[in-house]
């Protein structure tokens, strides 16, 4: 029997996953990602999550036929390596994944993707109609999408297409991004942002709400929360969806997806809040056709799940290349 594994490399957690030629999942294991001493540690657990995964399958790794990584950025494709990863210490500055990986597989065939990039092999894979042309846009403590035109996975000669978080929306450039730059989508929209940016709005227009900005827990979902019970609270999330429509107009006017499937823990914790807007404001933003904007329906598990597609498939997610 083929076997496939699967590995997603966050910045919090190390999933592996062992799966039969029909995408089934035979084996899995997680493991927190280590914070050092360097990204040796890193490697050497995904390791040893893939070979307890290949464990719980009942399989030896060198019997592995292909494997996909999705992975944390910036990545160094060539080098088949994660560079200075920032979500991620310092002192972890290159994380190597395709040498070892295909050395313990003993395969040739490993496919590195970001992980939003194996995100939309996920979503291609899995849905229904198999698209050529579609997006799969995150919306979590950052913002990022992975491409799909005309059947083929735009990853850039770096591996690092679809960073559409760090496109500028504001000219004005009203809040900083984590990247250091002004304006862009991802310092108003991500889940680690919108706390900020509703304070920053807060401090423009002070009007009476019950929002504690000063409070240690106050986060994006505070926010959410509130929605119809909180006139700020709704001005937010109303200027939230403004942004998040004009980045999603951009991505058609780019691309042309026939289906956007968004996911990422801001969407997948608030679908209408988040999804609503943006649907409700293309009409009038986009001059193209207009996609379905979906969400997910593969929740927390569209890294993974698109890592082992990408074995499958050669690392596109097409069905007729099983
Ligand atoms: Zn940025």
């Amino acid at each position: 029997m083929a076997v496939y594994v699967g590995v997603d490399l966050g910045a919090t957690n190390i999933r592996a996953v062992v799966a039969d030629s029909s995408a089934t999942i035979l084996g899995s294991a997680t493991a927190e990602t280590p914070r050092g001493p360097t990204g040796i540690a890193v490697t050497e657990a995904i390791l040893d999550a893939i070979r307890a995964a290949c464990g719980q399958a009942g399989v030896t790794p060198g019997t592995v036929t292909a494997c996909g990584i999705g992975s944390i950025g910036p990545l160094d494709l060539a080098a088949g390596a994660v560079e200075n990863p920032a979500n991620l210490p310092d002192r972890i500055d290159r994380i190597p994944l395709t040498g070892p990986i295909s050395k313990l597989l003993a395969t040739e065939d490993v496919y590195l993707h970001n992980d939003t990039i194996a995100g939309v092999i996920g979503e291609r894979f899995h849905s229904e109609r198999n698209p050529d042309d579609m997006v799969y846009l995150t919306i979590s403590s950052g913002i990022g999408a992975g491409v799909c035109v005309d059947g083929h996975v735009i990853s850039g000669w770096d591996g690092n297409a679809g960073e559409v978080g760090h496109m500028t929306l504001d000219p004005h450039g009203f809040m900083t991004c984590g990247c250091g730059h002004d304006g862009h989508w991802e310092a108003y929209c991500s889940g680690n942002n919108i706390p900020r940016y509703a304070e920053r709005l807060h401090a423009e227009d002070p009007i009476d709400t019950e929002l504690a900005f000063d409070d240690p827990e106050f986060s994006a979902a505070s926010i959410f929360d509130l929605a119809g019970d909180d006139e700020f609270a709704d001005h937010v999330i109303d200027q939230l969806g403004h942004w998040n429509a004009m980045g999603v107009a951009n991505i058609i006017h780019a691309y042309a997806p026939l289906v956007i499937n968004v996911g990422g823990a801001v969407a997948l914790n608030n679908p209408n809040l988040v999804l609503d807007p943006i649907r409700d404001r293309l009409d009038e933003m986009v001059m193209t056709n207009i996609p379905e904007v979906n969400l997910t329906e593969l929740g927390d598990d569209v890294v993974v799940k698109g890592a082992v597609a990408s074995a499958l498939t050669g690392g596109t997610g097409d069905r007729s290349k099983l």
